[in-house]
């Protein structure tokens, strides 16, 4: 476990991402780090071990962007490294993905899918993002197809997964099982957390996310389909609550 942002469609994607970030250190985490695209051409990963403060303190004024995807780790595969951080990446930079939960069969899939990809990680998550990538480039399907064929080979796993693909980044995919993800609702953005509070400074309106369902948000829409590729029309929440301060010293306590 711990810890998912995302947001698209908001030139402050860098600071709504470190924030968010922040805001969910609750759940404790050993690593944390975010992926933003500007959508011009430029994208930025950076990921550091230890607290936010030093991500933060990693991302330098050049960093930009209106679309990003952010994350807290809590090792389960791999040691806690910068290289197994998330976002995790496809081999060719196209795709980046974070992931809280466990692939339980990442070997068998690695076996029989990606023995030729070279990898970065020693996490089970990079086989996720490496075998979406790996759809698209030897079946030729779309993103979405090559995420909902991903999604169909991970067998009694748990996971909160948000993709962005760099050749359209505008737009972010998301899918859950067994892990709490949320779809935040925003003036011209959308967002997508672990818990609501990481996003509170964005929206009060939110969507709540089902197990099998997987979405596509963009800045302006939200799509959420079920597992059998059905439109979903999913009311909106509102919480009243006001944003509250990080709780900056709980770093690896429970998720
Ligand atoms: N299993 C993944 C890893 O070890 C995700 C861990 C998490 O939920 O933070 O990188």
């Amino acid at each position: 476990m711990c810890g998912i942002v995302g947001v698209t469609g908001n030139d402050n994607a860098v600071s709504i991402l470190l924030e968010g970030l922040e805001k969910l250190e609750y759940r404790g985490y050993d690593s944390a780090g975010i992926y933003v695209n500007d959508l011009n051409g430029k994208d930025y990963l950076i990921k550091r071990k230890g607290r936010i403060s030093e991500l933060e303190a990693a991302v330098g004024p050049d960093v930009h962007g209106s679309v990003g995807i952010g994350h807290t780790r809590w090792a389960t595969h791999g040691v806690v490294s910068e290289a197994n951080a998330h976002p995790q990446f496809s081999e060719d930079h196209r795709f980046y993905l974070v992931h809280n939960g466990v692939i339980e069969n990442y070997k068998e899939l690695k076996s029989e899918y990606l023995s030729n990809t070279t990898f970065a990680s020693q996490t089970d998550t990079e086989v996720v993002v490496q075998l979406v990538d790996h759809f698209v480039q030897t079946e030729g399907l779309s993103t979405k197809q090559a995420f909902l064929k991903t999604l169909g080979l991970l067998k009694g796993s748990s996971y909160a997964f948000l993709l962005i693909d760099s050749t359209d980044p505008e737009t972010l995919y998301v899918a859950k099982n067994k892990s709490p993800l949320l779809i935040g609702l925003g003036d011209g953005c959308n967002v997508v957390c672990s818990d609501a509070p990481a996003m509170l400074n964005v929206t009060h309106d939110f969507l709540e996310l089902h197990d099998g369902e997987v979405v596509t948000v963009k800045p302006d829409t939200v799509e959420i389909e079920d597992a059998n590729q059905h439109k979903v029309d999913r009311k909106r929440f509102t919480l009243t609550w006001m944003p509250v301060k990080p709780i900056r010293d709980l770093i690896h306590t429970t998720c």
